[in-house]
């Protein structure tokens, strides 16, 4: 006879049959697994959320993923480079907001300009917050030096998204070319931990060809590459994209929600002190889109402090949220918004992973 949803969370370990069926729970039982993971969040990690305030600050681009509107290829996207005073004007207002760290990201691009330039900014956030600000950049696919490099100007946690573990599917979602090699994005990942950082990686949900089988295996992968944080979101179809073609396919969004919140509990129930990001592409869908994720497993939300002239082209979706508010207008919200989860802010803290932490206790 098969398990119950309440049989299979009472388990220390759950197989990829468990988790194949968890995923494809209905709502009363969807709400078990909810609550569990509710409760793993707060035994864990605390009822906490650290702020990581975002800057978009280029959407220029030299890859071609399928399913991105800043894709090199999409003619149609306005391209923009925030300049560096720009930069350090948002990082100021997210150091006054004391929002405890900030997130750099932009388009891939690879170059001795590109690498100086961060290093730049790196030493120049840490030299205006009195090394205060903590930084995550999410910066691309570059040369472990570059990583080494940028972890000593001052980054010490990386975002870069393995999108799939499945590399079948990687390639539905990647040309097949040397520039979009799921081997070379391993790499990166191990380079990565190599070099210090908290790494962080993650998927996105709800892809055409997208199996819950290759679901489960992209929470097991997360497992086994003992990653110390992740970024989870929907795949949200951009019309200007060749992945578009394929949109018939999808579920409906609203499903493509619940599931990315789904994926987010069982991460938690399965790697239960790692940072979990309450993904800015679930407010796309819904509203309060990332408090709902913060209250089933999430403890890392990234405001947008991206200067409002530009936050309408970083469209790697459609439908961005607050594309057209200056921060300050999101931050008056921000506060209120975690109020409905019961959770505290780690105003000025840099909450670092705490599965970091103990990973790098552990090294010989
Ligand atoms: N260029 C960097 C960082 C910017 S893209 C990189 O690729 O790592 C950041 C993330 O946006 C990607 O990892 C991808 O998972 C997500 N993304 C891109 N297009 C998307 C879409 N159409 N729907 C949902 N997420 C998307
Ligand atoms: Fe460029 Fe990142 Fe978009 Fe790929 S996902 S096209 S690397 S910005």
């Amino acid at each position: 006879m098969s398990k119950t949803v309440d049989e299979i969370l009472k388990q220390h370990v759950l197989s990829k049959e468990d988790i194949v069926k968890l995923l494809q729970t209905n709502k009363e039982e969807r709400n078990k697994i909810f609550t569990h993971a509710a409760k793993v969040k707060a035994d864990y990690v605390g009822k906490k959320v650290y702020y990581r305030g975002l800057i978009e600050m280029s959407n220029i681009c030299s890859k071609n993923c399928y399913y991105c509107g800043i894709r090199l290829d999409n003619k149609s996207a306005g391209r923009y480079d925030i300049s560096d005073e720009e930069i350090l004007n948002a990082v100021k207002f997210a150091y006054e907001s004391n929002y405890g760290s900030v997130v750099l990201q932009a388009g891939e691009i690879s170059s001795p300009k590109f690498t100086k330039r961060i290093s730049n900014l790196l030493k120049q956030i840490k030299e205006l917050s009195n090394n205060e600000l903590g930084i995550t950049i999410s910066l691309g696919e570059q040369p472990e030096e570059v990583y080494q490099e940028w972890f000593e100007s001052g980054a010490h946690r990386y975002l870069l998204r393995i999108e799939s573990s499945n590399p079948e599917l990687y390639y539905k979602l990647h040309p097949k070319d040397k520039k979009h090699d799921y081997e070379t994005r391993l790499d990166c990942l191990r380079s990565l931990q190599k070099v210090g950082y908290q790494t962080g990686t993650g998927v996105m949900v709800g892809l055409p060809f997208q199996t819950y089988e290759d679901l489960a295996n992209d929470l097991f992968f997360m497992r086994d590459f003992d990653i110390d944080m992740c970024g989870m979101g929907p795949y949200l179809e951009h019309k200007d994209t060749p992945l578009y073609e394929y949109k018939d396919l999808l579920m409906p969004i609203e499903s493509r929600f619940t599931l990315t919140l789904k994926m987010i509990s069982l991460l938690r129930i399965i790697m239960k002190d790692i940072n979990i990001a309450a993904a800015t592409a679930l407010q796309a869908i819904d509203p309060i889109g990332r408090e709902k994720a913060i209250k089933v497993g999430a403890n890392i939300i990234m405001p947008n402090v991206t200067p409002g002239m530009y936050r309408d082209n970083y469209k790697l979706y459609e439908n961005k949220p607050c594309t057209d508010e200056e921060a300050a207008d999101c931050t008056n919200c921000m506060e209120m918004r975690i109020g409905i989860t019961g959770d505290d802010i780690g105003y000025g803290e840099w909450g670092d992973s705490k599965h970091y932490a103990k990973r790098i206790q552990q090294q010989p």
